[in-house]
């Protein structure tokens, strides 16, 4: 298939696909959320110290830092939607890492607002560390997870299918994120110091919802039977102190999707669990601008794959009725009619009460939490071949993985995402329209992959697909880190309710073979290190609605990662972890070998008679607090402003009668703010910036301050310059005077 005029036709083709499953169309229903039980402000009672504590306490840091990356033209990556690029910022995006060290031995977890953790990424970010810490960091003891957001940028993957539907490997996309990771890293690593740790778990209601219950339903009923529900309600919460029982910081994890913010934005955003880290870390560094101030909290992802946010459910959008419950399409429109929303009335209010509900619970189990973490850490870490595993499924018969493929129900979409073309959820059978296309440009699957991956009808043989590189990977991650009797489980992918249920327990289980890790609470850690789509269970896949589609090694997938992480947690208990073999390494691709299809930026120009950072739409003179102040300025691209990490394109600034002089209140990084780039023709563009004034504000005089770069070519070289803008000033009234 490497003939030369394959990659026009193949690459149109997948265009096409990727375009068309996304379009997600709008319309909001009102909902109303149960509030979670509410709690005092802030007193912070910690657990009274206890006589066992250590007598060598770890030594914890935490660290944040920006990874936002040029917020123009980017796609995001989430709803794989090539016309869903960046256009601004909502909030920016934030790696927060965490290293706890028990003396001997040294983990480091990540949380990164970002879509999934890549291989690429990974590899990027461990070749940073090692050339500022030599081995200190490892493959092995570094653990990378995403939160899944799809409000984050694209461009950091080295294989073909993910480049095509992130327009390739954007060098600066990448760099920014993976200086950002290493940052926060930088700053763990400088602010260690002894410290303690705590546990708490509980439950919380009313804020995900099955996306695939059908799929669910397949598992066997004595197992479904033992859980309270088709997704999980826990969230589990590590909490960090320092010796005197200050709080430096926070893990939290829920498992559902950041999908509430839909690909129809085009802002940056952390979506519900950024929102929620937002919200801890400003309760905490009191004061503080967002991103600013020495505690980190993060909401990391979990056990996801088929959880949604859009608590609402699906509702076909022209009838206002419910889709069909087997494969999620209505009886006109099909798939792209089906769509789930909720609590919210419109995207924005469901990302605010998803994450306040998840903060609340958080910073409940945060604030009562009376059990302490203790003893000794341990890592196991192994890369495998996935598309070769031999399961021993019992005594007398085995069964393998599969070389990676796609399913037809793939490009079905989600609720929280639909199909556009004629694919549904559920698909066991082949259409022979898209197959012949298909076998036209790709060549048909081969035999050997079709059999294996039944019965999945196959959309996309990927793992027979390597031009001009492999489309999918086949050399993937296994890892497990235990701290004291919290074990963290990292999962190179998007596991279902129910799969990370068996892998939670067959981890439990090997770990309390060994008497010091009684009563281990196994924590799903998703999107970790390498992304490989979906993990359902062998039930599941056999229903092959859009998470099954995705189980790219075939339907003994989740059996593989179970057997595997097994032997991790044997290896852990038995204290035979460095014996593991590593595997093999997977492949690092030179730059000259990946491919970016993201044309260069453009020269910016501004309407005759204007200059860039003059106001084309004024402020109102006054405004009450629950009204939005917008002003729009003449405005140059944001990929032209190069790296504005820690710096922000927006301040809303507040002035002091006494001394005349202006003091910011708000950044981009703020949720009360919205940075909206909207680009026009020939190297035209505006930037509207949107303050929701809140409640809280005092009132007085304002203004809002935009600030940015222009391209433009002097003696045939580009010049990049920087200008400004400013509003009226305005004035804020608690309430309206007559
Ligand atoms: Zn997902």
């Amino acid at each position: 298939m490497a003939k030369r005029c394959g990659f026009s036709g193949l690459e149109i083709l997948l265009m096409v696909l990727f375009v068309a499953m996304t379009a997600v169309a709008v319309g909001f229903i009102a909902y109303t959320v149960t509030q979670q039980s509410s709690e005092s402000r802030d007193q912070e009672p910690t657990p009274t110290p206890t006589p066992e504590v250590p007598a060598i306490p770890y030594l914890i840091g935490v660290g944040r830092a920006d990874i936002t990356g040029p917020v123009g033209d980017v796609p995001f990556m989430g709803y794989a939607n090539l016309d869903q690029t960046a256009g601004g910022i909502h909030m920016r995006l934030y790696s927060r890492a965490f290293i706890v060290d028990d003396g001997s031995k040294r983990v480091l977890f990540v949380s990164a607002d970002i879509g999934m953790v890549s291989q690429r990424l990974r590899l990027e970010v461990l070749r940073g560390l090692q050339a500022k810490y030599g081995d200190l960091y490892r493959q092995d003891n570094v653990v990378l997870s995403g939160t899944h957001t799809h409000s984050g940028l694209g461009g950091y993957f080295q294989y073909t299918l993910f480049m095509i539907t992130s327009k390739g490997y954007i060098k600066s996309s990448i760099q920014i994120i993976v200086q950002g990771i290493v940052k926060s890293i930088e700053r763990a690593h400088e602010n260690l110091r002894p410290g303690r740790i705590f546990i708490n778990k509980g439950e919380l209601e009313e804020s995900n919802l099955n996306r695939s219950p059908h799929s669910y339903m397949n598992n066997p009923e004595e197992e479904r039977k033992r859980y309270n529900g088709n997704t999980d309600k826990q969230v589990v919460v590590l909490k960090f102190t320092d010796m005197d029982g200050d709080g430096i910081g926070m893990i939290s994890w829920f498992a559902v999707h950041p999908v509430s913010m839909n690909s129809s934005n085009h802002m940056v955003s952390g979506d519900n669990l950024g929102y929620a880290s937002y919200l801890f870390e400003q309760d905490k560094n009191i004061g503080s601008l967002p991103g600013r101030g020495p505690f980190v909290a993060t909401f990391a992802s979990s056990n996801l794959g088929d959880v949604s946010p859009n608590t609402r459910g699906p509702h076909c959008l022209n009838t206002g009725e419910s889709c069909d419950y087997l494969n999620s399409s209505c009886p006109i429109g099909g798939t792209k009619m089906c769509v789930a929303f909720g609590p919210g009335n419109n995207m924005f209010e469901s990302t605010r009460i998803i994450g306040e509900n998840i903060f609340k619970k958080s910073k409940e189990l945060y604030s009562s939490t009376k059990q302490e973490v203790r003893g000794p850490i341990h890592f196991a870490h192994q890369w495998l071949n996935m598309s070769d595993i031999t399961i021993q499924i019992n005594s007398t018969h085995t069964a393998k993985t599969c070389k990676p493929a796609l399913g037809h129900s793939f490009a079905g979409g989600t609720i929280d995402g639909g199909g556009a073309l004629n694919f549904t959820q559920g698909a066991v059978e082949g259409d022979p329209f898209w197959d012949g296309i298909r076998d036209a440009i790709l060549g048909p699957p081969s035999n050997e992959t079709q059999d294996c991956h039944r019965p999945k009808p196959i959309l996309f043989s990927t793992g027979e697909m390597n031009w001009p590189l492999p489309w999918h990977p086949v050399i993937v991650d296994v890892q497990l880190i235990t701290i004291g009797s919290v074990a963290i489980v990292a999962i190179p992918g998007e596991v279902t309710t129910m799969s990370g249920r068996r892998i939670r327990e067959a981890v439990k289980k090997e770990l309390e073979s060994s008497h010091a890790f009684a009563n281990t609470e196994v924590v799903i850690a998703g999107l970790c290190n390498i992304y490989t789509h979906y993990i359902t269970t062998y039930e599941e896949y056999q229903i092959q609605r859009y998470e099954a589609a995705s189980t790219i090694y075939g339907p003994h997938t989740l059996s593989a990662y179970i057997q595997s992480y097994r032997g991790l947690a044997r290896a852990i208990a038995e204290g035979t972890e460095a014996e593991l073999p590593k595997g093999p390494e997977p492949p690092f691709f030179t730059d000259s070998q990946l491919f970016s299809l993201l044309p260069l930026n453009p020269v910016d120009k501004t309407p005759d008679n204007s200059s860039f950072g003059e106001v084309l739409e004024q402020v109102d003179p006054v405004y009450t607090v629950g009204q939005v102040a917008s002003v729009t300025f003449v405005a140059g691209n944001p990929r032209n402003s190069g790296d504005m990490t820690d710096k922000t394109f927006v301040t809303v600034e507040k002035l002091h009668n006494s001394t005349q002089t202006w003091s910011v209140v708000h950044t981009d990084a703020s949720w009360e703010t919205r940075f909206h780039w909207i680009k026009g023709t020939s190297g035209l563009s505006n930037a509207t910036v949107e303050w929701h004034i809140p409640q809280s504000a005092q009132s007085g005089f304002y203004r809002i301050r935009h600030f940015g770069h222009y391209k433009e070519f002097r003696n045939l070289k580009p010049v990049f310059t920087a200008y400004e803008g400013v509003s009226d000033v305005f004035k804020v009234n608690k309430r309206i005077y007559y």
